[in-house]
């Protein structure tokens, strides 16, 4: 499971600056996909091998009873409960402040480890500027600038140390072999996704899948259907830990992603009888984000109109339509209707997301991607592409060497990506296509 690293505050010590330099890399990715709202909340970062999840929290002020502080509050106090580490954010130029006081407390009764980093340090000197911050009790302070970096690296490595460690061990429950396809079901509460995981597995298991109050986070249930071996995700998520989490709320953002992160196909699950909202927006936005395979399921087929019918896939054409490349099943979960076809498009997005593209053919298309549209030059620049091999799976991922690659614009990127998804019949995967020129 990848650690969760909750960045807590005040407002304006710099956790947005922080938070965007830990994910920037990843922004890149979805940045210019029509329709996909981004929830900047969340996010994935990477250092070297190590991934992890970062929350940001809009900023804490402890006392507020109501308003956009109290909700501000409640949020920072969810990000805390489901983080393994805390990076507490103070602000170096303004010095500590009576709410930094406030916070510590608050995160002294979560009983997560807390790292105390003082933001905006550049060219300030270590004692200077960390002598009045010993008064919170929360050891030697890590000093950053998180506008300029300095620092940044050192800090996440050991918020990732500390992370790790405060995970609880999973246990491998069978080898891979046996584990058959891995099955996450994500959708926001009520749209079905209990009834989805009862008509899948059979009443009698459903009980092992809800079960509170286990020590593991993550909870795999082995099931078959026709012949075939399927896993379904479920993330624990919130491990209880003091009377400070009593209200964790019903949908969980990092649940969601932990149990996208570990699937190898997701079942983004929609509700026929309400709008696509922003949420299922978002979800669809981290499972793209992810790279993970993906099927559509628009739920509570059952007893519509005709007229609701049409107003739905209108609805699904025009906010979702970055989705394009999974397939979009109607589906009635309690009444147990249009599974089958949905499942076989579960076995064919895997099978898509894990297929073996050997170089010569992947080769073999991009010349004939190139020949039937050439890239446009760039002044007197025309980018020369000359072979293609596999650089991963689930995603598949294609690198396309060659001369002058980065004169490649977007369009032309997307026009090779349909070509390849033409070619090699991958549907319901995300494509990732990286570019290299050589020298
Ligand atoms: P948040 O409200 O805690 O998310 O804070 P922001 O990330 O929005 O930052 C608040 C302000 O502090 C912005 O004007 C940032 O440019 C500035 N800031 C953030 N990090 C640094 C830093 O390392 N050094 C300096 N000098 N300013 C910073
Ligand atoms: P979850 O919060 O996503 O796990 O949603 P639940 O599985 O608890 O379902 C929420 C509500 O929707 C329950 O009242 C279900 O009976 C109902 N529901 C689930 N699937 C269907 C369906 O296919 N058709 C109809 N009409 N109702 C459904």
């Amino acid at each position: 499971m990848k650690p969760v690293i909750a960045l807590v505050g005040r407002p304006n010590v710099g956790k947005s600056t922080l938070f965007n330099r830990l994910t920037r890399s990843r922004d890149a990715l979805v940045a210019d996909l029509p329709g996909l709202t981004r929830d900047r909340h969340y996010g994935e970062g990477r250092i070297g091998e190590r991934p992890f999840l970062v929350i940001d929290t809009g900023g804490f002020e402890p006392v507020a009873k109501e308003g956009i502080m109290f909700e501000m509050a409640k949020q920072t106090k969810q990000a805390v409960a489901e983080a393994d580490m805390v990076i507490f954010i103070v602000d170096g130029r303004q010095g500590l402040t009576p709410h930094d006081k406030t916070i510590t407390d608050f995160l002294r009764r979560s009983g997560r480890p807390v790292m105390l980093v003082i933001n905006k340090s550049e060219g300030m000197q270590y004692t200077a500027v960390t002598a009045e911050f010993y008064e919170l009790g929360l050891g030697d302070p890590y000093v950053i600038s998180a506008a300029h970096g300095d620092g940044v690296m050192d800090l996440v490595d050991e918020a990732l140390d500390l992370a790790t460690a405060q995970q609880t061990e999973v246990e491998e429950t069978a080898d891979e072999q046996d584990r058959g396809i891995r099955i996450a079901i994500v959708g926001r509460p009520n749209v079905g996704k209990s009834t989805l995981v009862n008509t899948l597995l059979g009443e009698d298991r459903v009980i092992a899948f809800d079960m509170p109050g286990t020590t593991r986070d993550s909870i795999e249930i082995p099931f078959e259907r026709d012949g075939r071996k399927y896993s379904l995700i479920d993330t624990a998520g919130i491990r209880k830990r003091g009377k400070v989490f009593e209200a964790i709320e019903k949908f969980s953002v990092v649940k969601t992603l932990q149990s996208i992160s570990e699937a190898n196909v997701v079942i983004l699950l929609l509700d026929a009888q309400q709008d696509i909202s922003e949420q299922d927006a978002h979800i669809a936005g981290f499972i793209l984000e992810s790279g993970r395979a993906l099927v559509v399921a628009i739920n509570k087929w059952d007893g519509l109109t005709s007229d609701r019918r049409d107003e739905i896939k209108i609805d699904l054409d025009r906010k979702l339509s970055f989705l394009s490349f999974a397939k979009f099943h109607f589906i009635s979960a309690l009444k147990s209707t249009g599974i089958a076809p949905m499942m076989k498009s579960v076995d064919s997005a895997y099978a898509a997301a894990t297929a073996n593209l050997p170089t010569p053919k992947l080769t073999r298309a991009l010349e004939e991607a190139v020949e039937h549209q050439q890239p446009r030059r760039k002044g007197s620049i025309r980018p020369k592409l000359r072979y293609a091999h596999q650089g991963g799976q689930n995603p598949p991922v294609i690198v396309i060497h060659g001369n002058a690659l980065e004169a490649i614009d977007a369009n032309y990127k997307r026009y090779l990506e349909k070509h390849f998804r033409e070619t090699f019949s991958l549907v319901g995967t995300p494509l990732r296509i990286e570019l290299r020129s050589g020298k």
